[in-house]
């Protein structure tokens, strides 16, 4: 497999990141995955819009997001996945330097990893819906910034796998914020609502495709927060991501969501986004 490396198409295996990378040592570091339909990457400047994003609020300085973009199309192309459904993950590092919790020298370079890999869509459940469980959202503050200091996501995503759950939905102050690593939206009355975006939650691409796709169906939308409790009034639940793409969700913990079949606003949803993948992507 063919990644790259700061600035070089390398073998997975001759990747050598330092034990001094901050990334290694702090987490300290910010990511993005996103998702290529037959070779093309999708809502690529999003992506890379975000991923600059979260790099100036941890004030990573020194990198060229210019020739992400290249370097993605090349690495499909290098591992025979130009007709696939791949990932690709990016992930920038504040750099290797000793051991000290502020920033290192000025002039310490960033650490740049990329990767493609198959990604096939999780099409049973997208069609059969599936479960989610509701967790406490032990996350700090800036869940808007897409850092790799995943832990809680971590721990509450292996609970969700333990429980045979696809994701786990996590509630603050008694309101529903997002998935582990997804957007949540439920439609109560025929009007899909969400968390709206802010330091909570990750302003999810997924999901802003999905709410501009409500406006061309004529599906309204309100993004305040849905308490956890009424989530029980819910006539559907769905969450988003780049992975999940819409994924109906039939189950919340023990709860059945409505008549335990994918809703019709969700999979229309659906059925929206799989059609401007084909629009923009051919697959
Ligand atoms: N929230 C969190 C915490 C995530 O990790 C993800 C996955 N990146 C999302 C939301 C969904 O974002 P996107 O649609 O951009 O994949």
């Amino acid at each position: 497999m063919t990644v790259y490396f700061n600035g070089e198409f390398l073998e997975k295996e001759e990747v050598r990141i330092s034990p001094d990378d901050r990334g290694f040592l702090f987490a300290d570091g910010a990511y993005e995955v996103m998702r290529a339909y037959n070779g093309t990457p999708f809502m690529a400047e999003d992506h890379v819009r975000r991923l600059e994003r979260s790099l100036s609020e941890l004030r990573i300085t020194g990198i060229d997001t210019g020739p992400l973009r290249d370097a993605a199309e090349r690495l499909l192309m290098l591992n025979d996945l130009e007709g696939t459904n791949a990932a690709i993950y990016v992930e920038v590092t504040r750099g290797a330097a000793p051991r000290a919790h502020a920033f290192p020298p000025e002039g310490t370079a960033p650490t740049v990893f990329m990767s493609a890999t198959p990604f096939p869509l999780l099409v049973n459940e997208m069609r059969e819906g599936t479960k989610i469980i509701l967790l406490p959202d032990l996350r700090w503050l800036r869940c808007d910034i897409k850092s790799v200091s995943l832990l809680p996501n971590i721990l509450a995503s292996q609970k969700a796998s333990e429980e045979g759950a696809l994701e786990a939905v996590l509630v603050r102050d008694g309101v529903i914020t997002e998935g582990a690593s997804s957007n949540f939206a439920a439609v109560f009355d025929g009007k899909l609502v969400t968390h709206p975006e802010c330091e909570l939650i990750l302003s999810g691409i997924t999901r802003k495709v999905a709410l501009g796709l409500c406006g061309e169906l004529d599906i309204p939308v309100d993004e305040t927060p849905i308490p956890e409790e009424s989530i029980r009034e819910a006539d559907e639940v769905m969450v988003f991501s780049t992975r999940k793409e819409v994924m109906p969700v039939i189950k919340v913990d023990d709860m059945t969501v409505g008549d335990g079949k994918p809703g019709s606003v969700t999979m229309k949803l659906q059925k929206a986004f799989r059609e401007l993948v084909v629009r923009l992507c051919g697959a």
